[in-house]
């Protein structure tokens, strides 16, 4: 059906730009040698380090998320050396296979993509590798296939326990920017980020924080590497420049982007996404619909994947829905394709937002057929009025 609002884009990335961040973009294309640019560069690379949580460099490539993964591993590895990755869901597939392809060896611990990476497997694999072979352990932090955020934190103290050197390599691309992180505290060496989820930029933009073990790593790293290699990158940000033509427009809407945040204050984005996300599990569980994640400890606060019932197909729901209320769901990917869907609450995203999500999604089960109780968006309703009382209350 073709209107003239606005598309509801509730895909977990990309997510819904605000106005302030198109705006921010639609400016003249500036001399990217020039003392403009300089000056752009500075405000941004230095932003990027509060929202990273670091007082160490972050990389930023004009690329898509992967080109990130592949930077992370061409930077710090050497042919044949082994990383420890999880079968967490489709994106941790994805970075084992890149991983596979660049030719190093990966021990792939198998999983049920309902559940994150478990900090005790973590620690027995460490333990059994006496050799001290594995270099690096690989983690998705939110697997945006499953709605599961895994324990960023609990991995870290795992490796430590272990006593083992491998360097930690974390995907945040959904997550920085909507649920905590914290590169320095958490002892991670590079955080592979992205722009088009949390950070409300269009897709475009990827990262790399880079701690100095990273660092250390990368002088004896012998994977190929031109185009992701960090030390030109980091010798021309060094004075406020990039090696090659960096992605000027997507770089002033991203100094809007953290200017948003920071405006906002990171720790409410996170509690913003934390009680959407509590409103949507309300909504499911008020359908009578499963969430895929299964630890209440591990459920994501950026996207919710809801299981279809048996016999009905997610993609026949969410074409339904495209057609009769302009939304976007996300589908399922890999081997949760038609079985699940997936609404993203993250990004630029608020209450009412929410409940037009969610009330599209109750409408198009209902023109769908597909069995649920009625109520799943009064139950959100009811979880959102009851965190706002309690905000209410707080103020008087
Ligand atoms: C979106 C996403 C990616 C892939 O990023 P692209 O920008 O599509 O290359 C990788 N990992 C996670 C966790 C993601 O959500």
């Amino acid at each position: 059906m073709p209107t003239n609002s606005r598309h509801f884009l509730q895909i977990p990335g990309p997510t819904n730009v605000p106005e302030r961040v198109l705006r921010a973009i639609d400016r003249a294309t500036i001399d990217h040698r020039g003392p403009a640019f300089q000056e752009l560069a500075g405000k941004v690379l230095a932003g990027l380090k509060r929202v990273f949580r670091t007082e160490e460099p972050v990389i930023v490539y004009p690329s898509s998320g992967t080109g990130a993964w592949e930077a992370a591993l061409v930077n710090t590895l050497r042919p044949g050396d082994r990383v420890l990755a999880f079968e967490t869901g489709h994106f941790a597939s994805l970075w084992r296979g890149i991983a596979e392809r660049l030719g190093l060896e990966v021990a792939w611990v198998p999983g049920d993509w309902r559940r994150g990476v478990d900090p005790s497997i973590v620690e027995e694999r460490l333990r059994a590798d006496t050799g001290r072979t594995i270099k690096a352990v690989m983690v998705v932090h939110n697997e945006t296939s499953t709605g599961v955020a895994s324990r960023i934190a609990a991995i870290r103290d795992a490796i430590d326990r272990a006593g083992h050197p491998a360097l930690y390599l974390v995907d945040t691309i959904s997550s920085l920017g909507s649920i905590d992180y914290r590169h320095d505290e958490w002892g991670v060496d590079v955080t592979v980020g992205g722009s088009q989820k949390g950070l409300m930029l269009p897709p475009g933009l990827a990262f790399n924080a880079v701690s100095k073990k990273a660092l250390d790593a990368s002088r004896q790293a012998t994977l190929p590497r031109v185009y992701w290699d960090w030390t030109p990158m980091l010798e021309a940000n060094a004075r406020g420049f990039f090696p090659y033509t960096p992605a000027t427009n997507l770089l002033y809407g991203l100094a809007e982007a953290i200017a948003m945040l920071e405006e906002e204050g990171l720790d409410a984005v996170f509690a913003r996404h934390d009680r959407h996300a509590a409103a949507t599990r309300a909504a499911v569980t008020g359908w009578g619909l499963e969430v895929l994640a299964t630890d209440p400890a591990e459920q994501s606060s950026a996207l919710t994947a809801v299981v279809m019932p048996d016999g009905h197909d997610a993609d026949r729901l969410r074409q339904i829905i495209l057609e009769q209320f302009d939304m976007s769901l996300g589908q399922g990917l890999g081997r949760l394709s038609g079985r699940v869907f997936r609404i993203g609450h993250l990004g630029a995203f608020n209450d009412l937002t929410l409940m037009g999500t969610l009330a599209g999604v109750e409408m198009g089960l209902k023109l769908t057929g597909v069995p649920h109780e009625r109520g799943g968006a009064r139950a959100a309703m009811e979880s959102l009025t009851a965190a706002a009382t309690t905000k209410a209350e707080a103020a008087t």
